[in-house]
């Protein structure tokens, strides 16, 4: 096959530029690779005219797993400020549970710009302002890409041999390919979250750590503040912070009937705001590294990945294959793993010569080894608390976790709510009974699921069978779930 490039990476946010650097180390250098992205040159990864609009933290952990295997450093000033944890709180603030695990605050904007001339210096080539429409096809191959040039307002259109989708949850590249039945195009509208947040300076207010500690990432549980998502306020210094929310729509509506309000995500993160007793005076950062991004509202899927990362000539990383872990959206973990195991898959499959479904499928099982086994599980388990009432949710977290639910949590996992057993007759309340059975259901699916995914198909000929049990599987919990608490 006769390309412009051996890989084109659509998309060079923060999986695109990974992925991009992790094919040229597998490959010694030796392929060719283009990063496309709509952004220019001077802002690059920028998610959508808002910016670069996250909650900017990260496990040191999946950072290690990067930089171990593929020897991509992140120091200052992409890394702004250490945590040494998540700090999750109950709606009544009586239960605070620590999730501790050293983390860092990243700067965003500031991340592409060092990723970019990173990878330029191993290689990899970038075209700007392209907005990328569809893929190319020959026959039944994915060859390439397309769309506009938007400097010349031209046609644009590039070949190669593997083009990997990082255009993030958007992807209009996923949305419409055309060769495969195994990647999902769309998602269920319940498993995004809107979600916004500001990057603000305040003078101390009240010595409060349940509203802004410098050494954790808080996080308020509280279905009248953000229903169905969670507040957070994440320290990125003693007076500096990315505070914001995220919720789901539907649940939120729901709210709003319920009191009566018309609130949106950005009402919402102006109240909560406002209630921060800690932070006092609070204005948008104007600092450089923060321009164009101090404040902004995107979306984020929360479900299990897509159940299919690949098709022939077609890879997908990052937002675009819907990574975020569905309990706490974090997708900036789960892109540096996919992104660094997805080089290997690369730069193997060419060497090979089998860069279809077959050769690829390998990435699939690679990803599902190292991290997606538990997010099928974690789905359900976010199913569940996204019903409760606030009372329910304190009542849980007061009673119910034990120190191996919340270590499990800190790994990510389903938690096994062992503990649940011992104290059955003694749980109060029919709605908390009610819980109970939720957790010792959605404990048991998870491993159904978890085992599921560790028998995921060697290879395409047995995925058909396999997502047919899932989705089965998927379909009756959920029915049973919403049985429960309707
Ligand atoms: C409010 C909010 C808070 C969050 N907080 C956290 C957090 O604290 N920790 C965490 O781990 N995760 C968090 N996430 C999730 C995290 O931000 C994402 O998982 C991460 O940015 C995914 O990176 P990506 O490269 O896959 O996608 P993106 O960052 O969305 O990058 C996609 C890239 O593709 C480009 N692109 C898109 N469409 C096209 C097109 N048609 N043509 C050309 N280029 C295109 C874009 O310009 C961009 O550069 C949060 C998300 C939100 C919205």
């Amino acid at each position: 096959m006769n390309t412009d490039y051996d890989v084109i990476v659509a998309g060079g946010g923060l999986a695109g530029t990974i992925a991009a650097q992790s094919v040229s180390y597998y490959s010694k250098q030796k392929l060719s690779i283009l990063v496309i992205d709509r952004s220019t040159q001077f802002t690059p990864g920028q998610k959508n005219i808002s910016g670069w609009t996250c909650g900017d933290a990260v496990s040191k952990e999946t950072v290690d797993f990067m930089t171990e295997r593929i020897k991509i450093p992140w120091t200052e000033p992409e890394i702004e400020h250490h945590v040494k944890g998540v700090m999750a709180f109950s709606p009544d603030r009586e239960t605070s549970i620590p999730f501790d695990g050293d983390g860092y605050m990243l700067n965003r904007q500031k991340l592409p710009e060092v990723q970019n001339q990173r990878a330029q210096k191993m290689g990899v080539k970038f075209d700007f302002e392209i907005n990328l429409t569809g893929l190319l096809y020959e026959g039944n191959q994915v060859t390439g890409v397309q769309g506009i040039d938007n400097k010349t307002k031209q046609p644009y259109k590039k070949t190669g041999k593997i083009v990997i989708d990082a255009t993030g949850i958007t992807s209009m590249l996923r949305n419409q390919i055309q060769n495969t039945t195994k990647i999902e195009r769309k998602i269920d509208r319940r498993d995004i979250e809107s979600t916004g947040r500001h990057i603000m300076y305040f003078e101390k207010g009240e010595q409060d750590p349940s509203e802004f500690d410098p050494d954790y990432c808080i996080i308020h549980l509280d279905q009248d503040i953000a229903p169905g998502g969670y507040g957070w306020v994440f320290p990125k210094g003693e007076n500096k912070v990315n505070i914001g929310l995220g919720v789901e729509k539907t649940i939120l509506d729901k709210r709003n009937k319920r009191l009566g309000k018309n609130d949106n995500v950005s009402s919402l993160i102006e109240e909560y705001l406002h209630r921060n007793k800690a932070i006092k005076n609070p204005r948008l950062s104007t600092d450089p590294i923060d321009k164009n991004n101090a404040t902004g509202n995107f979306q984020v899927s929360v479900r299990r990945q897509n159940d299919c990362l690949v098709a022939n000539g077609y890879m997908l990383v990052g937002d675009s294959a819907w990574m975020p872990k569905p309990l706490d959206a974090g997708g900036i973990g789960p892109a540096l793993v996919a992104g660094t195991l997805i080089g290997k898959v690369v730069a193997e499959a060419i060497e090979s010569g089998d860069v279809t479904e077959r050769g690829l499928w390998k990435y699939n099982k690679e990803f599902i080894n190292e991290y997606g086994y538990k997010t099928a599980g974690l789905e359900i388990f976010r199913r569940l608390i996204q019903t409760l009432t606030n009372d329910q949710i304190s009542y849980g977290m007061k009673h119910f976790l034990g120190n191996l639910d919340v270590e499990a949590i800190s790994k990510g996992e389903h938690p096994d709510f062992s503990a649940l057993s011992k104290i059955g007759m003694m749980i109060r309340g029919a709605l908390n009974k009610k819980l109970a059975d939720g957790l010792r259901f959605t404990t048991q699916v998870n491993s159904w699921l978890t085992k599921h995914y560790y028998n995921f198909p060697e290879t395409p000929d047995g995925f058909e069978r396999w997502q047919k049990e899932l989705h089965e599987k998927l379909d009756e919990s959920n029915v049973k779930l919403e049985a429960y608490y309707n």
